[in-house]
């Protein structure tokens, strides 16, 4: 129900509207009835000539000109809240299917799906365009005629306000009923849709398969069924409709036979009064009664609302396996590699039994020689490659056992050779990001990525086509868009394979204070060359060969690791024959 309240609030002056309409209409019913009964009893009792009664008429008409307008322009704008609702939600659910993984969005049927996207949503309909708008008329049209009753004739009112509670009463009743009943119609609906389009789209299988018979009886059942929910509905419905109609029949007849004796034995009551009265009565429970129907469509309404709200709850922002969630977005999860062991060919290159943990918000470096398995220690935390032997670990729930589309929604993977698709570099930076990306946005993480003065620079700015046909970008370009990229998707968890060939200067400061701020929000785990970026970071794995060979802050390997520090003095001399030393 969340979200039709939520609507319902992000709909105030709409809802102003409808209630300033329905205050109108409740005057101009009143005024409607006592202009009727002036005139009848100006013409019939005190023999008014005609043209003393014309001005009254015109003032008639004009009263149920602003009675249809009213009706009109609030049906009108219940209509536009429900489009807008309906517009809502439909975004919020496509949103939902594109971002969720491959996992949960092949867990339905597809046609269940569809027929939550179409019919759910469509259901939500009369919430707006007639519960909303009913619920507010009901709520001032008969106070007010109830005010004005009393005014005239206490007796007429009290009954009125004995007889009238019987009617929400057994509303509510039958409601309750009908909600549950229209929650089974909508899952039936939706078995049945399932069953159908699921029944289209392997035709050809069944019937080589020889199975199309089974199917048609399958699909005859699920009919069946929804057709039985649909009926017990309408039965609710109509049996609803009918003793309303008994309860204010039973109430008018009891008004008018009370005003009939006060009238005509007691002699106690103007004509006018017993005819406004009259007139009035129908009014006041008709409005009552128009909440009934309302309400049934409003029920069923609230149903369907349930149904989409129940989609949108399926997975949320966090790291969903099944139905467990492990991990908010916010907060970067536990990485544990336990004896985690691959190979690409046989007898050849082996990553063997590496074990680490790498903890929220650590930034750990992977350091070794070429070709000792850093790349492909990297591909496998990231779920690129699933390890031959032994296990990763995302806050305790295999990576590999359910992999989940989701996980890639938590990192960025900054390899050394981005890949730049053919588009522009607008839509290179916003890749991957499901929701619509605003320019602004785009701008921001290109400049935090220190790249959008170059983009900018280019004729066509950020439509500039790059990639396959279009404008090539150097190494470093194509990292700091990949950073960009990251700066957009804020991810929790950044996998950066740090380039290998010298860059300018500038690039390597870009890129070194663009992945500090980036390791603000996330855990960082680096394949690292540059002895800056080893020396920062909290956790050193040392690779040789496809094995840890050690692991710890770089004091510590410093002082305990022989092959670490050889490589850190080889470092330091390549770092002082290129007379760059100075910088570190
Ligand atoms: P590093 O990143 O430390 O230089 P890599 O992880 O890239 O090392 O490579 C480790 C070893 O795996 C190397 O011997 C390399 O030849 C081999 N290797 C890398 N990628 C593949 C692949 N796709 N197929 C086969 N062998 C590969």
């Amino acid at each position: 129900m969340y979200l039709l309240k939520e609507s319902l609030s992000q709909q105030r002056k709409s809802m102003a509207f409808l209630l300033v309409f329905a205050f109108l209409l409740g005057i101009a019913i009143i005024s409607q009835g006592a202009i009727i009964a002036g005139i009848i009893d100006g013409v019939f009792l005190q023999d008014m000539a005609f043209s003393s009664i014309f001005p009254f008429l015109l003032i008639l008409f004009g009263v149920i000109l602003v009675r249809v307008y009213v009706i009109y322009a609030s049906g009108r704008t219940g209509i536009k809240m429900a489009a807008r609702t309906k517009d809502h939600f439909r975004k919020r659910l496509l949103q939902k299917m594109a971002q969720s993984s491959l996992h949960t969005s092949l867990d339905r049927q597809s046609g269940g799906k569809v027929s939550i996207l179409m019919d759910s949503v469509d259901a939500v309909d009369n919430y707006f365009s007639q519960y909303i708008p009913r619920l507010l008329q009901t709520a001032l049209v008969p106070l007010m005629i109830l005010i004005v009753v009393f005014t005239q004739h206490v007796n007429s009112g009290l009954i009125m306000l004995v007889t009238a509670p019987f009617i929400p009463l057994f509303m509510a009743l039958v409601g309750i009923q009908t909600k549950k009943k229209s929650e089974e119609q909508l899952t039936q609906l939706e078995a049945f849709s399932g069953t159908f389009l699921d029944s289209l789209q392997g035709l050809v299988t069944l019937k080589l398969f020889g199975h199309s018979k089974k199917q048609q009886n399958r699909m005859e059942e699920s009919s069946i069924g929804f057709k039985n929910a649909t009926m017990d509905i309408l039965k609710v419905a109509f049996t609803n409709a009918f003793m309303l109609e008994i309860i204010m029949m039973l109430s008018i007849g009891l008004i008018a036979l009370e005003i009939a004796l006060q009238l005509i034995i007691y002699e106690s009551l103007t004509f006018f009064t017993a005819f406004f009265i009259l007139l009035l009565v129908p009014d006041f429970y008709l409005s009552l009664r128009d909440l009934g129907s309302a309400f049934h469509n409003g029920r069923a309404s609230m149903g369907a609302a349930k149904k989409v709200e129940e989609e949108l709850e399926n997975t949320g922002d966090s790291i969903q396996w099944g139905d467990q969630k492990i991990s908010d977005k916010k907060m970067p999860p536990q990485i544990e590699l336990s004896d985690v062991s691959f190979q690409y060919e046989p007898e050849n290159f082996v990553l063997e039994d590496v074990s680490a943990k790498i903890f929220p918000y650590e930034h750990v470096a992977i350091v070794g020689k070429s070709g000792s398995g850093k790349t492909t220690l990297l591909n496998v935390i990231a779920g690129l490659m699933k390890p031959m032997q032994g296990t990763i670990s995302i806050d305790g729930h295999s990576l590999f056992e359910h992999q989940e589309q989701s996980w890639y929604k938590h990192i960025s993977y900054i390899t050394q050779h981005p890949y730049i698709f053919s588009g522009s570099i607008g839509e290179n930076i916003a890749i991957g990001l499901p929701d619509q990306v605003s320019q602004a946005d785009v701008i921001d993480a290109a400049s935090q990525a220190g790249i959008s003065e170059m983009i900018e620079d280019l004729s066509d700015g950020y439509e500039t086509i790059v990639g396959e046909g279009g404008r090539g970008l150097s190494g470093g370009e194509k990292q700091r868009l990949a950073i960009a990229r990251a700066f957009l998707k804020q991810p929790s968890i950044i996998l950066f394979d740090e380039p290998t060939v010298g860059l300018d200067l500038q690039t390597e400061n870009i890129l070194q204070s663009s992945i500090q701020k980036l390791s603000k929000n996330a855990t960082i785990v680096t394949v690292a060359h540059r002895l800056y970026t080893i020396q920062d970071a909290d956790r050193i794995l040392l690779l040789e060969n496809g094995k840890l060979l050690a692991s710890g802050s770089h004091e510590r390997l410093m002082t305990q690791s022989s092959t670490y520090a050889g490589m850190v003095d080889a470092q330091l001399r390549r770092l002082s024959d290129e007379g760059t030393f100075d910088r570190h």
